[in-house]
């Protein structure tokens, strides 16, 4: 096991697109294994691959302690509900804020798992949220990009639910 460094805010890294994964190599297994554990370390709840400074449509979730962590490999969300919600986000990449961000109640996600098998699945509330958060993170964008006006706020202790 190897934890990773998660790129800060600032680093150019965060705002590039990731590619898409065709081999899922040795080399990418460690990394997703790299991922769980430094998510794991952190405490957080989501990670993209870019985050670690690999350029790779990767994302790994944990949701909820049931689920354990999901693995998703070029991850699409094909459908998103009309209605949105409002709640708060943190991200291992914006150390020390939390702000509030309007998500898709629930999508429909299609995407391969750890064994590159084609998978699609319906996600709600929390887990959705996570998702897109993470799919974000595969185009460039941060949530600091959609914070609703003036709820950005900095926080003393993490609360266990960056992504
Ligand atoms: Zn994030």
């Amino acid at each position: 096991m190897s934890l990773r460094a998660v790129r800060q805010t600032g680093d150019p890294i965060l705002r590039k697109e990731s590619k898409e994964v065709i081999d899922l190599t040795d080399r990418l297994k460690e990394l997703i294994v790299d991922m769980k554990d430094t998510m794991k370390e952190l405490g957080g709840c989501g990670l993209a691959a870019v985050q670690v400074g690999v350029l790779k449509r990767i994302i790994i979730c944990a949701p909820n302690e049931d689920e354990g962590i999901v693995v998703l490999i070029n991850p699409e969300i094909i459908n998103a509900s009309d209605e949105l919600i409002e709640d708060s986000e943190g991200c291992l990449s914006v150390d020390g804020y939390r702000g509030k961000v309007l998500r898709p109640k629930s999508i429909v996600v299609k995407a391969k798992d750890e064994n590159m098998k084609d998978i699609e699945f319906d996600a709600e509330d929390f887990f959705a949220r996570v998702i897109c958060h993470e799919v974000d993170h595969l185009n460039g964008v941060l949530y600091t990009d959609k914070v609703l006006d003036g709820t950005l706020e900095e926080i003393r202790e993490e609360s266990g639910d960056n992504a």
